[in-house]
């Protein structure tokens, strides 16, 4: 007999899964790094690797916690105040206590015979997001991986639709039609890259894609998108979608929602809204308006994984007519035979990309009940409120620069040094000196060929003086590299 390692029907395989669980979360708290990274690099990481991946007999648990420590003293630490690269967060601490709960029941969402209730909030779930964005009756979604998934799932509903209704041709059954080479998706200059990736994807190539300029807040400009489809018409191509971001990655920026979705419906192309950072507005009450409209939408991204401070993974999908989805349904017997269908049994396997997949809805809900929806708003405000002191404060520091007004909680400024020439190889040093050295996680981006540096605020616990310290820190640092490259040149 083998004794159980698995969570079965008998006190001794619960009372080890509860050891087991409140041991590992002892150990995080203990090994975790004092500042945001311990700054080793990939080869001094691949030397501390030296267990065995597979050992021929069992280790005890002494040298397992080992093996955890060792890990999780070298990983990023999310909850550090100066872990402000991406739009990585720290997860809430409800939706840790759900994620044990979703992997020991281990449900996978794509039957109902997997996974019954799971189904059921799941579906409620994604109702409740579609009307909180404003969706009718008609909508539908599903939860993703991510924003990069939920992307590739709009362009690729956009894709069969427009191949369907222009060319009355079936993708899922035919492949690419031969006229695929004309379809055109239009997406600001600053997109998220995934536009692309999608493109790639689906066999339309990244050439599909085309770039709209944005204005002096990098917000697509619509007029421009106007012209730049009524030149792809002219041309003979066809264009299958226009991608407008609610939230840049880069500086939070939200496209003019109403305007680019008249010129999207004037030109018959698919409407994708990637609000997978910008969604999170939906719960704020000071900045719910600054995505309003976001209902003009075919589909909509929205991360969980950023602003809503889930683990990863947690995003949605969200389409205003359900029937879209009949473009990737396909049956299989052993899962979503179509006897289940007529019956009214729900197998989520028929809407999602994925089989096998994750109840994350869980977290979510455990998450809102924790919080509310006044505290849940007032954390999104907060990051908000901690982006535009950082850049009041970057204004009145002399060595640096605000590269444009934060909009939503990034703020993208950089280090103009005095003696050197050179200044984007100075701040792309400077950022890995940060990095190396264990002194913070700073963000970097280039704008219109400019290297800077970028803070996400994720952290609604980070103070005013804890931003001030880490700006001082970066300014000091910054300093002695100068002082050093000058001493060099001499
Ligand atoms: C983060 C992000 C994505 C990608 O989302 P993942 O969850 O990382 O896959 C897409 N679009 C925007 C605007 C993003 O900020």
């Amino acid at each position: 007999m083998f004794e159980a390692d698995f969570l079965v029907r008998d006190a001794a395989s619960q009372a080890e899964f509860v050891r087991l669980v409140t041991k590992a979360a002892e150990i995080v708290c203990q090994a975790v790094p004092k500042g945001p990274f311990a700054g080793k690099s990939p080869a001094e990481l691949r030397h501390l690797i030296s267990s065995e991946l597979l050992p021929n007999t069992a280790q005890n648990w002494d040298a397992i916690a080992d093996v955890l420590r060792t890990v999780i003293a070298n990983s990023v630490f999310v909850g550090d105040p100066n872990t402000i690269a991406h739009l990585h967060c720290p997860p809430l601490l409800p939706a840790l206590a759900a994620e044990v709960v979703i992997s020991t029941l281990n449900q996978s969402m794509d039957s109902f015979d997997q996974a019954p209730i799971a189904t059921i909030v799941e579906q409620q779930m994604i109702r409740w997001l579609c009307h909180e964005v404003g969706f009718p009756s008609s909508a539908d979604g599903t939860f993703t991986t991510g924003g990069s998934q939920s992307n590739s799932m709009g362009l690729l509903l956009a894709r069969d639709a427009c191949v369907n209704q222009h060319w009355n041709w079936s993708v899922q059954k035919s492949g690419l039609p031969p006229k695929a080479r004309l379809l055109r998706i239009f997406c600001s200059e600053v997109a998220h890259f995934t536009v692309e990736k999608s493109a790639a994807q689906l066999g339309l190539g990244t050439e599909a894609v085309i770039r709209i300029e944005v204005d002096e807040h990098f917000r697509m400009r619509p007029a421009a998108l106007g012209e730049s489809l009524r030149k792809a018409v002219a041309e003979g191509l066809r264009p299958m979608a226009v991608v407008a971001t609610a939230g840049t990655t880069d500086f939070g920026s939200v496209d003019p929602l109403r305007e680019i979705a008249e010129i999207a419906q004037e030109w018959g192309a698919w409407l994708h809204v990637d609000a997978a950072y910008g969604g999170a507005l939906l719960v704020s009450s000071q900045h719910r308006d600054k995505i309003s409209r976001i209902e003009f939408a075919d589909s909509i991204t929205i991360d969980f994984h950023k602003l809503f401070w889930q683990p990863i993974p947690c995003s949605a999908f969200l389409l205003r007519d359900r029937r879209h989805f009949e473009a990737i349904k396909l049956h299989a017997d052993y899962l979503n035979p179509e006897s289940l269908e007529e019956e009214g049994i729900p197998n989520l396997v028929t809407t999602s990309l994925l089989t096998s997949r994750r109840f994350d809805a869980l977290k979510l809900w455990i998450s809102f009940q924790a919080l509310g929806r006044e505290k849940l708003g007032a954390m999104v405000d907060r990051t908000v409120a901690l982006a535009d002191h950082t850049a009041n404060f970057i204004r009145g520091t002399p060595q640096l620069e605000l590269m444009c007004e934060p909009q939503l909680s990034t703020v993208v400024f950089r280090y103009i040094p005095s003696s050197v020439r050179g200044a984007n190889c100075f701040n792309f040093q400077l950022r890995q000196i940060l990095f190396q050295e264990g002194i913070a996680v700073v963000g970097h981006t280039r704008v219109l060929g400019v290297q800077c540096l970028k803070f996400t605020c994720m952290n609604p616990a980070t103070s005013e003086g804890q931003i001030e310290e880490l700006i001082r820190a970066i300014v000091e640092r910054g300093k002695m590299l100068e002082a050093s490259k000058t001493a060099d040149s001499e």
